[in-house]
């Protein structure tokens, strides 16, 4: 039996792709024009909705009704959005903490509208392989959160396809170049897109990709350099012409498509000329452009993606010269110049050998054939090399999120006190496989401050979240009180390869001397415990047994507190046992007795 085929999904900013395997080889699916790209656009008409190139139509016909940008809204609230609106002509407005762009009378939220992308996505992978497609791998920026990347699989949801996972473009695109068959090294990815720029430090290490640091300029692309060639045109058709075309939406339009193409056609030739048709009868405008032109023109643009990666670099702990690869994403990435740049910044060729466009969408197919089990060699991406965990009562880890946990991630655990009338609780939070905190790594500590109550009672809640940096936020919460205190780590600093190797095997090395450790350490303090709630029984009903009966019960205490000191967990396991036993007249006494007192109720005359 063959799974059903999984394609992979490029759902950009501006323009989204779809890929699948075909024969070991990843390829693009074209569309009807033998376009490989769907803009990322989505229009209301009279006619209802319609999705990419003939959405792009009307962005300057009718754009208070275009959708174009979506991505930059999932997932976050009209807050969280602020800055943004001064760049777009939507009407938003808000439902329940989510985002909704208003079309018309009706409103859609961000997954909506980008599952009509998927949609179209979908529908052009059936078309093209006659089969059903309803599973897919999506890619999203390396710094995506989690409601982010949620709110993508919602749109995968919406769109009729199981997202079987969502992995970084940064990653997606080492896999296009089949990176991940090196055994390690540390990948730069620079994406220099139509609206945004991203610059990703990837480690890679036995086939696992680790995002080390990431940063960019969201406003900051193709469309600038555009911008910067058609105020030139539009600077001198007022000078030449005497016109202003910011009067002709149309035209201005038309403008900026010119210098777009300008500029593209300069990445291929040394010179050209854009031609553009005036209103108003008044003929036609020429220009010829030199690559050195728009190289000056656009020089301080091109440096701006600079400062990012040097900052990306330094967050990563690392010097250009410690970078084993770089590669190169979005189709701003054909610029010369931009290549000549990154190639001086990181002292190498970048790779480029693949569609900067495409090489998104062509790993996510990478990742896709992986998760159908078309490659044969098993592969973990994303994920955190060690466990994480916090030191518990006696020096135990107690792990709360596990190693090799896709990431993000998040997991939360339950705490108590062990100790009467404790004031505050130590948060020691550890990394690593061993079973004691003092063998663990130590990466930070703090304290949360409880209310005095008896051991057991406080609920304290320890929530772990590592972001898709790899960042971890950690946070206790006293659910009584509501207090709540955290910290945030970077959990991979300032350990090597070979430490984190180390540690993974020291974890097996001492596996079995680590759990006897562990098993001394737990029976000795529920030892603790029972000894102390028994010796309180004596006190408060000592008076209600025969006097024999304290005297076993005082026997077996004396039982537990030698084999406490002893090194046996088994003896220790065994004498609570017997203290247990030899409590029960005692126990039950003291139950029937705060029964009768407190209900004047039914007596018991067994506890099980
Ligand atoms: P992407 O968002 O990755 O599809 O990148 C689109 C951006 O790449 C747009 O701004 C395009 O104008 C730009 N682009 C595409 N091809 C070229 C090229 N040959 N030279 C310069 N820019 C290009």
């Amino acid at each position: 039996m063959t799974m059903a085929r999984i394609v992979g999904i490029d759902l950009g900013t501006t323009n989204s792709l779809v890929a699948y395997m075909d024969k070991g080889t990843p390829r693009v699916i074209a569309g009807r024009n033998e376009r490989n790209m769907v803009p990322s656009v989505v229009a209301m008409t009279d006619n209802g909705l319609i999705v990419g190139d003939p959405a792009k139509e009307h962005l300057t016909r009718n754009p208070a009704r275009t959708v174009y940008s979506v991505k930059r809204f999932m997932g976050k609230s009209l807050e969280d959005v602020q800055g943004e609106l001064t760049y777009f002509p939507y009407t938003l407005t808000e439902q329940g903490g989510v985002i909704r762009f208003k079309l018309g009378e009706k409103t859609y939220s961000p997954p909506q509208i980008s599952a009509m992308i998927l949609k179209e996505l979908k529908h052009r992978a059936e078309t093209h392989l006659g089969e059903s497609i309803t599973k897919a791998v999506i890619t999203v920026p390396a710094y995506f959160n989690d409601s982010q990347r949620q709110a993508t699989k919602d749109a995968g949801m919406i769109a009729g396809l199981e997202v079987l996972r969502i992995i970084n473009e940064p990653t997606a695109a080492s896999l296009a170049y089949g990176l991940q068959q090196k055994t390690q090294g540390t990948i730069a990815v620079y994406d220099l897109g139509g609206g945004t720029f991203d610059i990703s430090i990837l480690k890679l290490k036995n086939g696992i990709f680790e995002v080390l640091a990431t940063n960019g300029d969201t406003h900051l692309g193709g469309d600038d350099f555009d911008r910067l060639i058609a105020d030139l045109f539009l600077e001198e058709i007022r000078e030449r012409h005497g016109l202003d075309l910011h009067a002709y939406p149309d035209h201005m339009q038309a403008v900026r498509l010119e210098a777009e193409r300008t500029k593209i056609r300069l990445s291929d030739v040394l010179k050209t000329t854009a031609t553009l048709d005036l209103p108003d009868g008044k003929g036609r405008f020429t220009r010829e452009l030199t690559r050195d032109q728009i190289e000056s023109m656009t020089m301080g643009l091109i440096e701006r993606t600079l400062a990012p990666c040097r900052k990306a670099l330094k967050d990563a702990e690392l010097t250009p010269d410690r970078i084993d690869e770089v590669v190169l994403v979005g189709g701003s990435t054909r610029m010369p110049l931009v290549r000549q740049r990154v190639q001086e910044l990181f002292g190498k060729i970048p790779h480029c050998e693949l569609n900067p466009d495409e090489v998104v969408a062509l790993g996510a197919a990478v990742q896709a054939d992986i998760l159908s089990g078309g490659t044969t060699d098993m592969l973990l991406l994303d994920v955190t090399p060690l466990s994480l965990g916090i030191e518990t009562m006696g020096g135990v880890m107690s792990s709360v999120i596990r190693r090799n946990t896709t990431i993000p991630a998040g997991a939360k655990e339950m705490f108590t006190t062990y100790v009467d009338g404790q004031t505050g609780v130590d948060i020691h939070i550890l990394q690593g496989e061993r079973e004691l905190a003092k063998d663990n790594r130590s990466l930070a500590r703090f304290r949360l401050k409880v209310p005095p109550l008896p051991a057991g009672v406080p609920r304290i809640e320890v929530t772990f979240l590592i972001d898709a940096n790899g960042i971890l936020n950690v946070l206790a919460k006293d659910m009584r009180t509501g207090q709540s205190q955290s910290i945030e780590v970077k959990p991979s600093y300032g350990l090597s390869d070979s430490e984190v190797e180390q540690m993974i095997e020291d974890s097996f090395k001492f596996a079995a001397d680590d759990v006897s450790a562990r098993k001394l350490i737990e029976a000795r303090l529920d030892a603790g415990a029972m000894i102390t709630t028994t010796e309180k029984s004596l006190l408060d009903g000592g008076h209600l047994i025969a006097s024999d009966n304290i005297a076993t019960t005082r026997t077996a205490l004396a039982a537990l507190a030698t084999a406490k000191d002893g090194t046996d967990p088994r003896a220790i396991r065994a004498r609570m046992a017997d203290l247990e036993q030899a409590a029960k007249p005692l126990t039950v006494a003291l139950l029937n007795d705060s029964l009768t007192k407190g209900l004047q109720g039914k007596k018991v005359s067994e506890v099980t």
